[in-house]
Order: C-alpha cells, then sequence, then structure tokens
C-alpha cells in the first residue's frame, strides 16, 4: 500500500483519486478552494440547476465508468440526438431522411456539418472520440448535472475514508511529498498533480444558460447558426425543467450578443418568458485530453 497524495479535488482529481483507492493505496486529496468540483460544476438558480454552457457526458469514458462504478445508482443520461438539431438554412445536422445529403456528409463533403458537429462535441475543439459519440447517440445531458456527478464521487470517497482537505494550496512538489502556501510540508510516497493546468491552447467562447416558462421550440434538440449553438436541455432530458425550456448557448465568437441574436431570430419572445439566466462573456477553456481519457474539453 503507497501513500498518495492527489493535489485538486476537480473533476480529474475526484476520479484519479477512486483509481487510487481501487488499487488498494491510501489516498488523500488537497484541494487550494472552499469547494470541490473544480470546473465540473453546476448551480441551483430559482430550483433550476445551471451550467455555464452545455456539459456533455461521454458515455462509456472514463469520467462516466467511474461513476458507473463506484454508485448504486446509475447516473440519469440522454443522448443529444442530432436529427433532432437544426442547422440554419442548412437542415438537420444529421440529414436522415435525405440520403444525398447523409453520402455527401459520410464522404466529408460537408464542411457546415462538419463544424456544427465540432461546436457541439468539442465546443469548436475536433476532438474525434466525441465527434463519433454524438453521431452514435453517446453524447449525453446528465439529470443530475455536473455537480451530481461531482457529488457521486466525493461522498463515495468520503464512505471509503478517503479524506479531502479544502482551502490548502500546494505550491511546491519535492521528491517525497509537496509544500503548502503555509509552509507545510506534507509527505507522500506519489504525488498526482490533478490542478487543472491546460494541455492545448486555451480558447476563449461564451456562454448564456436560460430557463423560459414555455416551449417554443417544442422537441427540438437544438438549433446552431455558424459558430453559435443553442442546445435545449428540457427537450433532451425530461428531468431538466419539464413542461419549459432550459437553453444552454454557447458562441465561439460574437460573444453573449451573438447568442442572443440567435434567440432573437429563432425563438421570438424569448425576453418575456426568462424564469432565470447565466451568462459568461469569457471562459477559457482548453483540450484536456491526456489528462482524462475521455477528451474531456
Ligand atoms: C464552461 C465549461 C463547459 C464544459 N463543458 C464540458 C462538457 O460538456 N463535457 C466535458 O467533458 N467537459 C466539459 N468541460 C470541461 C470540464 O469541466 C473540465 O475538463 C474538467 O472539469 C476539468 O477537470 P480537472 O479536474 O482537470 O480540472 P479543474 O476542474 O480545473 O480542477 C482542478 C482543481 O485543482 C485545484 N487546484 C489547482 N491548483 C491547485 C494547487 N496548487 N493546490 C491545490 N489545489 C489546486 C483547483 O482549485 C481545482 O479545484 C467544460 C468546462 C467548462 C469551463
Amino acid at each position: 500500500m503507497k501513500r498518495v497524495l492527489v493535489v485538486g479535488a476537480g473533476i480529474q482529481g475526484l476520479v484519479t483519486a477512486a483509481r487510487e483507492h481501487l488499487s488498494n493505496n491510501q489516498v488523500f486529496i488537497l484541494e487550494k478552494r472552499k469547494r470541490i468540483g473544480g470546473r465540473g460544476t453546476s448551480e441551483d438558480s430559482f430550483g433550476h440547476q445551471l451550467e455555464h454552457g452545455p456539459h456533455l457526458l461521454l458515455k462509456g469514458g472514463e469520467l462516466h465508468t467511474m461513476v458507473k462504478k463506484v454508485s448504486k445508482v446509475k447516473p440519469s443520461l440522454r443522448p443529444i440526438r442530432p436529427h433532432k438539431v437544426h442547422i440554419v438554412g442548412h437542415g438537420m445536422l444529421q440529414p436522415l431522411n435525405n440520403p444525398k445529403k447523409m453520402l455527401a456528409f459520410k464522404l466529408g463533403q460537408d464542411p457546415v456539418r462538419e463544424q456544427a458537429i465540432r461546436l457541439v462535441s468539442g465546443w469548436g475543439q475536433d476532438i474525434p472520440e466525441r465527434r463519433k459519440a454524438l453521431l452514435k447517440g453517446r453524447l449525453c445531458v446528465v439529470g443530475e448535472g455536473w455537480s451530481g456527478l461531482v457529488g457521486r464521487l466525493a461522498s463515495t470517497l468520503e464512505e471509503v475514508g478517503v479524506p479531502i482537505q479544502t482551502g490548502m494550496k500546494i505550491t511546491e512538489q519535492y521528491d517525497g511529498g509537496v509544500i503548502t502556501s503555509k509552509g507545510l510540508k506534507i509527505e507522500a510516497d506519489i504525488v498526482r498533480m490533478c490542478d487543472g493546468k491546460p494541455v492545448g491552447d486555451p480558447v476563449k467562447v461564451s456562454t448564456l444558460d436560460v430557463i423560459l416558462d414555455n416551449k417554443p421550440l417544442k422537441d427540438l434538440h437544438g438549433i446552431i447558426k455558424g459558430d453559435v449553438a443553442i442546445l435545449n436541455l428540457a427537450a433532451i432530458h425530461s428531468r431538466k425543467a419539464p413542461g419549459m425550456s432550459h437553453f444552454s448557448c454557447i458562441a465561439l465568437s460574437g460573444g453573449v450578443e451573438a447568442i442572443e441574436q440567435l434567440l432573437d431570430e429563432r425563438v421570438s419572445g424569448w425576453r418575456s418568458h426568462i424564469i432565470t439566466k447565466r451568462q459568461n462573456d469569457s471562459i477559457t477553456l482548453t483540450d484536456s485530453r491526456g489528462h482524462l481519457s475521455d477528451g474531456v474539453i
């Protein structure tokens, strides 16, 4: 049995800790913030769970597999259906009823659809396994939200006696341990750095998440125009705002204004039906493949 110190209680840290525990190591986690989950969080607003932009879980990926392994009840997942996502002026994301368009798409001769797929599956980044998963119905909305997944991992770790110490910032790593910002030396046989350091080039995007008290898009899963996407989580997963709309939107350029423009264009009167909303003008995203093998972005 080795003493393993995990630095960071984001998704990667929690999955790593669970993996190390399952390998019979003695694990402990140190987290610099007061709360756990890192960027993998959702917030409660007027009884609705809002995230920043559409968070889609890769079914069968590392995070999903670990959550399933440690939970008694399976997480509730519903896939986004590409044949229910409309690309403005171009048809459905997966044109099932149009063999000619399907063929062009399969032969890689449809750059508009390719771009739309990259937007939904990897927020503009090309992540082959997530792109494939979207087309195969394995990119899913999580009923309990991202924070629900974090909660499941954290409560299992607590149950099996893996301590998570918050408010502890690691400033230095040495052979055989780490040093905290308060100068405390903590020894460990193995240190796993899960501090969310970017791997690829960062990209800035904007998001808007909004709950409406009506269903103007009916059962449509989403609308895409250029590099702006509106996903309707309520149409994808029945647990999200039943009887209402839960739009989770992202714009790779043009800011929140570009999202609002598309909403004005396609969802007339949406502003007068808002129950709650959250927007973020500039979120930095980095490709984190290599950290978690399911290509979380
Ligand atoms: C808006 C947005 C939308 C996203 N959508 C999706 C999606 O749809 N699907 C998907 O798979 N992924 C998505 N992601 C990405 C996913 O949320 C992240 O890839 C994932 O949360 C990263 O986890 P992590 O543990 O590597 O890093 P982080 O979440 O950044 O966690 C790192 C943790 O380490 C702590 N830490 C850092 N430095 C120290 C230190 N020196 N000492 C102690 N603790 C430290 C931090 O406080 C933090 O808690 C999205 C991310 C964002 C921001």
